[in-house]
């Protein structure tokens, strides 16, 4: 190995030098045999980083953490607390990951290099440290696919296989994944500095966060009160587009929440089929706490627990600081109606401010009472435009509701006056036709693990190209077989 090379990364570490206490110096667990099994190319283009070089001897040591003084940086594990599923953990931290380093594109952006699946920290309780190969080419592919879509979201990098088993209900190939975000701070890693001695810490760590990420609030005439209200905008503006592609997160604690607002965290997220608020995938999330329609209520309760630890610095007296934050948190329904009715509106090739708001939920309603699939409604809707009714007779059978919405959605359509045909364009582009699909998710995982990259790789290249309809890939569109449909379970932290 080239040990005297100059690195392929010119690693920053910001992180690591203001934010001490925040993380533990730790190295990655050795790979035995490291082996790439998926490499994001144009990403790596956009960090600066010639792909070839990053699927070389030195792109793949570091990808599996095995840095050198050459790279010129420290990995570490970092600290932050949580409620998972309510109950509040004050010491999470990363169990299984490692911050690599920052990374400034060509772009300017600056972004975090983080691993999973690196081997045991000293966060990990009673975790094993490791990853398997399936979940991590499913963060891979469901994070692309809510890239192409659109939706702010941490992207993979690489998925490397480390050559070694891990044990889970069998033995399975691990992996480490390779992220890339444009932070791993959480609302967790808030909660856990204010359980820590240093007193100088939130405040260091909102300035921080403040720097990288809402910069703006630093002009403002109360800078951590904006900061507060840029997150809460950030996550607003976050849930609703994950409500218009149906997507259901599953893990919505404090520590899967990014103060970018970024997706962050692909457990046991899943895309609905049949729209149904009451759509659960997890298998640890019995009551439908993080079930699909649950999730703008959640999202709330979270950027609440965001204020908690920030109180001290919103004013000095106790009672003012949450009269402030409350007064902020308490524009997040409206900031989220605001997104949501925008976006359905625009899937609904409606134009201007979106004026009539029941087109959208009454639409909903419908497809809730006919499990209709929800990626499928909207594209059927288009082709209504084109003059083929019989996707839309199909999924939202024989109703007269139906008509009686159709027609009024057609008089809206009518009195903008846009040309038909050009309105059903503008809808393809925002109404994804290829989103992964739990079977083909489930299919193409499997064959992976068994050692077949053939379907993984097919899926991947279709979601990446969500909206573009292409010859001889309707079994991509199509929704899931019944027998996948209500009962389909994920499970996280594997
Ligand atoms: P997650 O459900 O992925 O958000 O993880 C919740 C917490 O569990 C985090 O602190 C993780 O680092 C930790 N964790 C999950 N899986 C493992 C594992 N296999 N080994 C060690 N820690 C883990
Ligand atoms: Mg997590």
């Amino acid at each position: 190995m080239s040990t005297a090379a100059r690195s392929l990364f010119s690693f920053e570490d910001t992180f690591v030098r203001e934010l001490e206490g925040l993380y533990l110096p730790w190295e990655a667990a050795e790979a035995p045999d490291p082996r790439i099994l998926a490499l994001n190319a144009p990403l790596a283009r956009e960090l600066g980083i010639d792909p070839d070089a990053l699927a070389g001897p030195d792109g793949v040591r570091v990808l599996v953490g095995a840095v050198t003084e050459a790279d010129g940086t420290t990995t570490v594990a970092q600290g932050y607390a949580g409620h998972q599923f309510g109950g509040y953990s004050p010491r999470l931290g990363d169990g299984r990951a490692l911050l690599v380093g920052e990374l400034i594109g060509p772009d300017g952006r600056r972004r975090d290099l983080h691993l999973k699946g690196s081997g045991r920290t000293p966060f990990a309780r009673g975790g094993d440290g490791k990853a398997a190969v399936g979940p991590m080419l499913r963060e891979h592919v469901v994070s692309e696919a809510m890239h192409a879509l659109g939706i702010p979201t941490t992207r993979s990098l690489a998925i490397v296989a480390t050559g070694e088993d891990v044990a889970r209900e069998t033995m399975l190939p691990g992996a480490v994944l390779a992220r890339i975000a444009a932070s791993h701070l959480r609302v967790g890693t808030f909660q856990y500095a204010a359980r820590l001695k240093d007193a100088s810490i939130v405040p260091r760590l909102a300035d921080y966060a403040i720097a990288r990420h809402h910069p703006a609030a630093a002009d403002a005439e109360r800078p951590y009160l904006a900061f507060y209200e840029a997150v809460v905008e950030a996550q607003a503006a976050l849930v609703a587009r994950w409500m218009h592609v149906g997507f259901v997160h599953g893990v919505m604690n404090t520590d899967n929440v990014t103060i970018s607002g970024e997706t962050i965290d692909y457990g046991p997220c899943a895309f609905m089929d049949a729209h149904d608020p009451a759509t659960v995938f997890s298998s640890i999330d019995e009551a439908g706490r993080y079930a699909y329609g649950n999730q703008p209520h959640i999202t709330q309760w979270n950027l609440a627990r965001l204020a908690e630890p920030l109180l001290p610095l919103f004013a000095d007296q106790q009672d003012a600081a949450v009269e402030a934050a409350t007064a902020v948190l308490n524009t997040f329904p409206a900031r989220y109606e605001a997104h949501l009715a925008r976006g359905y509106h625009e899937k609904l090739g409606l134009t201007g401010e979106p004026e009539d708001g029941t087109l959208g939920p009454d639409l909903l309603d419908l497809m809730h009472l006919q499990r209709a699939d929800h990626t499928g409604a909207f594209r059927a809707l288009a082709a209504v435009l084109r003059g083929d009714d019989a996707p839309v007779r199909a999924l939202l059978p024989g109703d007269e509701a139906r008509d009686a919405w159709l027609a009024r959605w057609r008089a809206q359509l009518e009195a903008q006056g846009r040309d038909a045909a050009e309105t059903a364009d503008a809808m393809d582009r925002v109404n994804p036709l290829y989103i992964p699909r739990n079977h083909l998710v489930e299919e193409a995982l499997a064959a992976a693990t068994a050692g077949d990259l053939d379907p993984f790789e097919r899926l991947l290249e279709v979601v990446q190209q969500p909206f573009v309809d292409r010859p001889g890939l309707e079994r991509y569109a199509a929704p899931a077989p019944e027998e996948f449909g209500g009962g389909y379970r994920t499970f996280c932290g594997t």
